[in-house]
């Protein structure tokens, strides 16, 4: 419990005992005073009258004074009748006045009165008795009660008297001793305050503290400085560029290979600003830059590798910014305090790539010349001329016809990809007209749509403008949409091709009714190589990264809508010429 409310309950306790005491005593002053008061209007003003009377009484036959009195006492008696049995009595005093009156040589009456009069005054010589040992008893109990709450509030103060200042000045005291050790070099003292108030949170700040004084006093300063060198040497012997900043974005370090190719000496470069020197040096700008985007100067191929150009030759390196985290001694929470960027050489993985893509560009230029000798000599066998085939070797025909166009269609994608990998592509990017290009692709694909009885629907804006485009490869990646829309629809579906004007751009979208494409793979079905799990193997999943790298090429967007069961809409948008 935390001291303040220790405080306040306390207080208020004894606040609330007071309280209750002086109400009771209150109180019972109040039923004392309604007591006396009862006697004083009661009794003590009946027993004056009964007294006035019997002082008349005896001259009631012969002076008109005395008979006045009397009666003038009676009739005060009478209005304050107030105890049982004084009503009929006074009563009978009236009556046997009045029977005086009448019988004036009745000598015996006056003695009756005197004796009516000596019964009036013991009824309420009693109730004062009865009433004085009522006062009596509420005197006792109040001594009872007043008694009871008394003793408790004194308890209450007592415990609080006891406790309290122990309460407060104990940890005081303590604390005062500890910070007297601390002076005195004495890291290792420490508070033990159990609990959860205000003592307790000053202890666990104070054991931080003397936490991190005993652990600055235990570090050795020439052991810190050999340490920091050891660190320094493995750093600079790194084959890697590493830069080490802090969490201002100060060059902490930066080893020899990281100067090497930034070009920037030591002096130059420890202990300035990053964002300044960025400033000065496009490389310190892509390398300090956070987002893993395709970077600007000197920087090409994949999102995150950078070409950098150094000592004569061309290096590939792959950039990682490592966030550094640390638990400052005696604390809980992470603390931020710094980042390092390393960077990974991966020339070598680079020249092997660009040898594997010029393998595959040889590869499949030089298949295209055979290839397409091997689909001339097949028209000629088809051709009746050349000879008539019959039923087995005419559909052997269609086999190795269809066989030989996969391949063409192959190689063409395979050659495609390599120019895109190593950013050959060729564009000739002209004023085309958006119905040329759907004419086009609408052509190639006849045949396939007739085989599976597919309909083609074809919806155009009126009088669309031109676009800035390639042709060819517009066209090539209109037709890839189309072939995959035919080839993942049933038979006797129906695609639909829309080309609408959206404003600044031209939208071309190919829309089937086939099984769609699952939320999961939608976003890397336009990766290289990736064939959505479980549908034919025949292409290559290249299809869409080439149509992809085309259409970016021309500064448009490519993108897919499609959900499972509800088939797909591929569309790009281009802009109008
Ligand atoms: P592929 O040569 O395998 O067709 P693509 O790059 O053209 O390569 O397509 C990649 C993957 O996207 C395909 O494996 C296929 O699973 C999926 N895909 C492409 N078009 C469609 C479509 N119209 N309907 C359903 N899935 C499609």
């Amino acid at each position: 419990m935390k001291i303040k409310t220790k405080l306040r309950l306390g207080l208020g306790l004894l606040f609330l005992m007071i309280l209750t005491l002086s109400l009771i005593a209150a109180r019972y002053v109040y039923v004392l005073k309604q007591d006396t008061e009862n006697i004083l209007q009661d009794n003590y003003k009946t027993l004056d009258y009964t007294r006035n009377m019997l002082l008349a009484s005896d001259g009631l036959l012969s002076e008109v004074r005395a008979r006045n009195m009397f009666e003038e006492n009676l009739k005060l008696q009478q209005q304050n009748v107030t105890e049982p049995g004084e009503g009929a009595v006074t009563q009978k005093i009236a009556s046997h006045l009045a029977s005086l009156s009448l019988q004036k040589s009745n000598a015996g009456l006056p003695a009756l009165i005197r004796s009516d009069l000596a019964e009036l005054t013991r009824i309420n010589m009693e109730a004062i008795h009865g009433k004085s040992d009522k006062a009596l008893l509420t005197v006792r109990s109040a001594f009872v009660w007043i008694a009871v709450a008394g003793t408790i509030c004194f308890l209450i103060a007592l415990t609080l008297l006891v406790n309290l200042p122990g309460n407060i000045a104990n940890p005081i005291r303590e604390l005062t001793e500890s910070i007297r050790a601390i002076a005195a070099k004495n890291y290792a003292e420490r508070l033990h305050f159990q609990g959860r108030d205000e003592f307790g949170e000053l202890a666990s700040s104070f054991n931080s503290m003397a936490e991190k004084l005993e652990e600055y006093d235990n570090s050795n300063l020439s052991q810190v400085l050999f340490e920091k060198k050891r660190i320094d040497a493995l750093i600079n012997n790194m084959h890697e560029p590493v830069i080490g900043l802090d969490e201002n974005k100060q060059i902490l370090f930066a080893n020899e290979e990281a100067l090497r190719i930034t070009g920037v000496a030591a002096a130059d470069m420890l202990g300035k600003s990053a964002s300044e020197l960025a400033e000065q040096n496009d490389l310190i700008r892509v390398l300090i830059e956070e987002k893993n985007g395709q970077s600007g100067i000197n920087a090409s191929g994949s999102a995150a590798s950078l070409k950098i150009y150094a000592d004569n030759k061309e290096s590939y390196f792959e950039k990682e910014i490592v966030d550094i985290t640390i638990v400052p001694t005696g604390e809980r929470v992470k603390k931020l305090i710094g980042q390092v960027i390393l960077l990974k050489n991966i020339t070598p993985f680079k020249e092997l790539d660009f040898a594997k893509t010029n393998f595959i560009a040889t590869v499949s230029h030089e298949l295209k010349t055979p290839i397409s000798s091997i689909k001339m000599s097949l028209q000629l066998l088809e051709n009746q001329h050349t000879g008539l085939l019959n039923d087995e070797q005419a559909q052997l025909l269609t086999g190795i016809r269809e066989d030989s166009d996969r391949l063409l269609k192959i190689t063409g994608e395979l050659l495609n990809m390599s120019q895109v990998e190593t950013g050959n592509i060729q564009l000739n990017i002209q004023q085309s007209s958006p119905y040329e290009i759907l004419r086009y692709a609408a052509d190639a694909v006849k045949i396939p749509l007739e085989q599976k009885h597919i309909s083609l629907v074809v919806q155009t804006d009126d009088e669309l403008p031109h676009v800035k485009a390639d042709m060819e490869k517009t066209a090539w990646v209109l037709i890839n949409f189309l072939t995959n829309a035919v080839r993942y629809s049933q038979e006797e579906s129906q695609i639909r091709i829309q080309v609408t004007d959206s404003g600044q751009t031209i939208r071309f979208s190919v829309q089937d009714e086939g099984k769609g494409i699952d939320s999961r793979y939608r976003t890397r079905i336009f990766d290289r190589y990736f064939q959505v799990p479980g549908s034919a193997k025949t292409g290559t999943g290249l299809g869409l990264a080439i149509s992809k790298e085309f259409i970016e090429a021309q500064g448009g967007s490519i993108g897919v809508i499609s959900e499972i069961g509800m088939g797909s809409t591929f569309y790009f948008e281009l802009a109008k010429a």
